[in-house]
């Protein structure tokens, strides 16, 4: 696992996102799905692994619909603190734009018996391209997966709600506040353009 491309993409001292550091959760891995309105408004989910938090892109955002299945481009490992981070990007950086954190908690693979530890059974599916998980967070709960599309698209996935007492076709993006701060997309944005 490396930060090296978050780093490269990104230069810290015109940015406020958290510098690459390789840090853990004490206890259970830790997911976040952050709203972020670049220059095309997309979900950012992230699962932590291994230190880091890998990040797929959502254009349409997440589903608790079993058949809405949803594209998901995988992106640059992002830093643990990444979770926590909300606010703009300022003009002239990657990713220019505003970020809240839709949503957050923890995260097990849905099955229960592996060899080893936790996250080497994670790691291994994520190599294999289907990886099976049960989010506990404010908003997505329930099992999912993602499973990476077979041939030339390289980062293509797509993430697929399982059908579970959780399913539901009531549209989990109209709950459009920040899970940590209350603050709309667009609330945030208007204050930071009076500041
Ligand atoms: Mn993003």
């Amino acid at each position: 696992m490396t930060l090296d491309k978050y780093s490269q993409k990104r230069n810290f001292s015109s940015t406020a996102e958290p510098e690459a550091e390789i840090k853990k959760s004490q206890n259970e891995l830790i997911f976040v799905v952050q709203k972020h309105a670049a220059s095309h408004l997309h979900y950012d989910f992230r699962l932590e692994l291994d230190g880091v938090l890998k990040s797929w892109a959502i254009p349409k955002g997440p589903s608790m619909n079993p058949e809405e299945k949803r594209l998901a481009i995988m992106v640059e490992d992002h830093p643990y603190n990444y979770k926590d981070f909300e606010g703009t990007i300022p003009e002239g950086n990657y990713g220019a734009g505003t970020v809240i954190v839709w949503d957050n908690g923890t995260y097990t693979p849905s099955e229960e018996k592996y060899k080893g530890s936790v996250e080497n059974k994670l790691k291994e599916d994520l190599d294999e391209g289907h990886l099976s998980f049960i989010l506990k967070g404010k908003k997505l709960k329930g099992e999912f997966s993602l499973v990476k599309f077979k041939g030339k698209q390289d980062n293509a996935w797509l993430l697929i709600k399982k059908d579970d007492p959780y399913a539901t076709d009531d549209d989990i993006l109209k709950k459009d506040k920040s899970v940590i701060s209350n603050a709309t997309l667009e609330s945030l944005e208007n204050k930071s353009a009076k500041s």
